[in-house]
């Protein structure tokens, strides 16, 4: 079944959400007060609009009402965005995802009710940097300020040992909730406290972050 997304704000990254939407066969309403920026989504959007819209009767003319999941990509205008945020809400939005521009731009969003506030460019700065300062770190996710769910590549104090006899749970205080083998697509969700650690195996911990740093520099 098809849903329907509308995206506001077809910068890079309203741009990027609304094509891949487009991409993966989702129905997408894509909006811009500029007309350059619409006309790239012409063929690629369901439909493609310009309007403004801090302006209610637009988002009323436009059905927004009927749109279940609106993005709101508004980048630099932090007030349009806002603004924005909060009729969407009054018109009774299921769910509304915004891009914040700033911590306090985000306070404010998280205020107002928005159901998702991502902050790409500091995630993404996150993730950097934690794989430019172990090589072995090949993904996380930050789950609040300070958990996060991480994948690992596993190092040669690993391989070779089995859960039990690591014991990271009890060591560091965070758990393996995943192994996944590199070449293959099975993932062993839950392992058993008997599975081996192999080479090339990717191990997904969650857990605190300054239980996760102390693993990576005893055992990565
Ligand atoms: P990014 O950093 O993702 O490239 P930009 O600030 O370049 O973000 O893009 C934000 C987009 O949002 C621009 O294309 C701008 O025209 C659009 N925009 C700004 N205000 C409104 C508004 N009130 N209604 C609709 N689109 C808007």
């Amino acid at each position: 079944m098809k849903r329907e997304f509308a995206v506001i704000g077809l910068g890079r990254f309203g741009g990027s959400v609304c094509r891949e939407l487009s991409e993966e066969g989702m129905e997408v309403l894509a909006i811009d007060t500029q007309e350059s920026k619409v006309n790239k989504f012409r063929n690629i959007a369901s439909h493609a609009v310009i309007a403004d819209a801090t302006d209610e009767n637009v988002l009323k003319e436009l059905g927004i009402r009927n749109i279940d999941h609106v993005i709101v990509a508004i980048g630099e205008n932090i007030q349009a965005s806002i603004l924005t945020t909060l009729m969407l809400k009054e018109l009774g939005i299921n769910k509304i995802t915004v891009k914040a521009q700033n911590d306090y731009h985000e306070k404010v969003l998280n205020k107002i009710g928005a159901d998702q506030v991502i902050h790409p460019e500091r995630d993404m700065g996150k993730k950097i940097a934690h794989s430019i300062i172990s090589n072995n770190i090949l993904d996380h996710l930050e789950l609040s300020d300070d958990h996060s769910i991480v994948e690992i590549k596993a190092s040669s104090k690993l391989i070779g040992k089995t859960l039990v006899e690591l014991d990271i749970r009890a060591n560091y205080g965070c758990n393996v909730v995943a192994i996944k083998p590199k070449h293959s697509k099975d993932i062993n969700v839950s392992p058993m406290a008997s599975e081996m650690i192999r080479e090339d195996d990717v191990l997904i911990l969650i857990g605190a972050d300054k239980d996760i740093s102390r693993f990576e520099r005893q055992l990565i």
